[in-house]
């Protein structure tokens, strides 16, 4: 089996003309993690006996002569903060090391119905908060594409998973661009829905009124699959809404109405931010946005500066109050925990002190100070105010353009360690992508040009940004995939 070339498209016309059978498949996978992981290190946990079980039942459906849908036998990896039943969900702390998820999440859930495969669950950082994957509690996830490299983050286990082929797609989650940012340092497609098209529902919660479940893909056709599947309401999330996404429609864009879509190129994004590499890519993006008749212009997002400070006060309220639960009464506790813990009190001390790691202490503490009385005000609710002019600055521009299109990332992937030691310079690593989640809108990183694995070449991956209206996923999806076909 040629696992190089497989999308979620090829590998469903391969089942079906019985090129290999979805078990067949299963195990070229689990093959492939074994010799290729133990370099990038995408995997925190395998499946292989659960795997084997439902590609088996896709391959006796298939035998029977049912209809399949597009989903079915399909490898996938799951971001560990994502709950499948009865297999670890870690978050990549060690808080959670112990724990096995008790149900399916709402986009697993679906999944399932479409007879997809679990091979495993991948590394991150720590409960989502990062964007090299250097947070994680249990080890480093290297880059495909050089392995002195960061994945990014904090979805770096699946970006990687899917860039070095050890999946055919995967899910990440994505709360100020962890799914956007390491797919394009990986070299993959990555998307973000907007807020509420996809449950919440078993995501372990880091900034839920951000956090957003999406595909991690080889194509754009492939994500516009994936997304159709996961997107729709769950009557246990309040948050998300009933959609009416089709895959038939999502992956067969009208023509004539992308090249009508009218592009906003936001200035505030290309000043001082992107190095010179990536400017460059972003010049020959748009050049070939443009070489498809779509009309460009420049427009302007005056809030953008206030995007990261807004996040870095609202986001650790949320942080502090989700992360309160996981207290060592719930939940797994920490073997050290049980050994010596001799009070209820010693109890919460040494399973938060033991079980979160350092970036996750630092953001407790900094939602518990920004929510404390006599500080509210001064810091939570003027960073709530200034999510409402970010929010605004895009209704406006969105009056005048359907399609905004930015850099991901500042630069292409960094080197494993070059930014653990400055918070801040990590932190700004997401200043393209965040701005999206503080409004819901939806987004999509796509790879500027192909970057195969193996052997793709000295270059860096780079991706650029589509921004879509919300519930307008058709509109990028659609740019997408017509930019993917030239
Ligand atoms: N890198 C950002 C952070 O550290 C975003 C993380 C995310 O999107 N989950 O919080």
């Amino acid at each position: 089996m040629d696992l190089d070339h497989l999308t979620i498209k090829k590998f469903h016309e391969g089942l079906l003309d019985k090129q290999f059978s979805a078990l067949e498949a299963a195990q070229a996978f689990f093959a492939r993690i074994k010799a290729s992981d133990e370099a990038i290190g995408a995997y925190l946990s395998t499946a292989e006996e659960s795997a084997a079980r439902e590609a088996e039942a896709v391959d006796v459906a298939l035998a029977k002569g049912d209809d399949v849908p597009t989903l079915a036998g399909i490898p996938l990896a799951i971001k560990d903060c994502i709950l499948v039943k009865d297999l670890p969900a870690t978050s990549a702390s060690k808080m959670l090391e112990r724990y096995v998820a008790s149900y399916d999440a709402g986009a697993i859930a679906r999944l399932k119905e479409r007879r997809a495969v679990f091979l495993g669950k991948t590394n991150m950082d720590e409960f989502a908060m990062g964007s090299s994957t250097e947070n994680s509690a249990f080890k480093k996830t290297r880059n495909p594409h050089d392995l002195s490299r960061v994945p990014g983050g904090s979805s770096g286990g699946s970006a990687a998973a899917v860039a070095a082929h050890m999946a055919v797609a995967s899910l990440g989650s994505d709360t100020f661009g962890s799914i956007r940012q390491p797919s394009a340092f990986c070299g993959v497609v990555g998307f973000k829905p907007t807020y509420g098209a996809v449950s919440r529902s078993g995501l372990i919660a880091m900034t839920s009124s951000m956090d957003q479940i999406g595909p991690i893909t080889q194509t754009v056709e492939d994500a516009a699959i994936m997304f159709a599947a996961i997107a729709g309401r769950d009557p246990v999330d309040a948050t998300s809404s009933e959609t009416h996404y089709d895959e038939t429609a999502l992956t067969n864009p009208d023509l004539g109405g992308i090249r009508r879509l009218r592009i906003g190129l936001p200035e505030e994004y290309f000043v001082d931010g992107p190095d010179r590499e990536v400017g460059a890519a972003m010049d020959e993006a748009i050049r070939r946005i443009e070489g498809l008749g779509l009309k460009t212009k420049k427009v302007s997002l005056p809030h953008t500066k206030y995007a990261v400070p807004a996040y870095y006060l609202s986001m650790p309220a949320e942080v502090s109050s989700n992360l309160a639960r996981l207290d060592g009464i719930r939940y797994a506790r920490i073997p050290e925990v049980d050994r010596d813990a001799k009070t209820l009190r010693d109890i919460y001390f040494k399973q938060k002190g033991i079980g979160f790691g350092p970036e996750t202490k630092r953001r407790v503490i900094l939602g518990a100070f920004v929510l404390s009385s006599g500080y509210y005000d001064a810091y939570y609710d003027r960073a709530q105010r200034a999510r409402t002019l970010i929010a605004r600055d895009f209704d406006r521009v969105f009056e005048d353009v359907d399609v905004l299109m930015t850099p991901v990332t500042p630069t292409p992937a960094f080197k494993i360690g070059e930014k653990t030691d400055d918070p801040l310079a990590m932190y700004l690593s997401d200043v393209f992508t965040g701005p999206v989640n503080l409004a819901g809108l939806p987004a999509i990183s796509i790879p500027v040009k192909p970057y195969p694995y193996p052997g793709g070449g000295r270059e860096l991956p780079i991706g650029f940004q589509l921004i879509g209206k919300k519930w307008r996923e058709a509109d990028i999806l659609g740019l997408g995939q017509y930019y993917e076909r030239i």
